[in-house]
């Protein structure tokens, strides 16, 4: 939905609010089990205003430098702001993204693991983290495979200490998402954990009706992005 200004995120937020709530109760939850994670990516710090005018307080970024140019102002408007990391991290951006981020999603590597809990324990904050599964098994994708999961959780559990809140997902763009849902939530059941990360624009409803708990959705609420350099 648009106007002549851009896109109306009041409304699109609106939507997107009910349609999670159908799906959910497809699955036999509410729309409240359902964390909506706004992908605020590439789009201004003016989109993200709208948002926040329009009552949404959670939002997702995936480069640690542009939410660090982006949100820092708009946490003094309004405290009860949550940031997300969605996109790959740097071993050497953990400091800055421990710092600035409420949840890290992309857990992927042993050494990353090692960085964060050095930054945890310096900065003594502690951001819950979502290990981040390669569900489709892509060469270019990060996370870890599927049949590494168990092992690498424990590890961040066990050797490092890490918070661990769930697991996150971004299935092969050219097939089905279902079966990688269904994918990720088992390696999450067979592991304690609560948190399921699944599901963007095109597939959200799909997601939540197989237990998402979190839902990372840009286009549909800010717009298509620019194109990235
Ligand atoms: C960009 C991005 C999204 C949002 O994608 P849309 O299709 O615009 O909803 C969700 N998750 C991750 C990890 C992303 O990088």
């Amino acid at each position: 939905m648009t106007t002549g200004t851009g896109p109306d995120i009041a409304a699109n937020l609106e939507q997107i609010r009910q349609r999670i709530d159908r799906a959910a109760q497809k699955s036999g939850r509410t729309a409240q089990d359902v964390t909506l994670v706004a992908v605020s990516k590439t789009h201004p710090q003016e989109r993200v205003k709208a948002a926040l005018d329009a009552g949404h307080r959670i939002f997702g970024e995936n480069r640690v430098q542009e939410a660090e140019g982006k949100y820092p102002g708009l946490r003094e408007a309004f405290p009860e702001l949550e940031l997300h990391l969605i996109g790959p991290l740097q071993t050497n951006k953990a400091e800055d993204a421990v710092a600035l981020f409420d949840v890290i999603q992309t857990l992927d590597r042993e050494k990353l693991a090692k960085a964060l809990v050095k930054a945890m324990d310096k900065l003594d904050r502690r951001p819950p983290c979502f290990v981040q599964v390669n569900v489709g098994e892509e060469p270019q994708k990060a996370g870890v495979l599927p049949e590494e999961a168990d092992a690498f959780i424990a590890s961040c559990r066990d050797d490092y200490g890490l918070p661990l809140a769930g697991v996150m997902c971004i299935p092969p763009l050219d097939e089905a998402p279902a079966p990688h849902f269904a994918l990720l939530r088992q390696i999450a059941e067979r592991n304690g954990l609560a948190g399921l990360s699944m599901g963007m624009s095109g597939d959200y409803e799909t997601a939540v009706e197989l237990g998402a708990t979190h839902v990372r959705v840009g286009t549909a609420i800010f717009g298509e992005r620019p194109p990235q350099s």
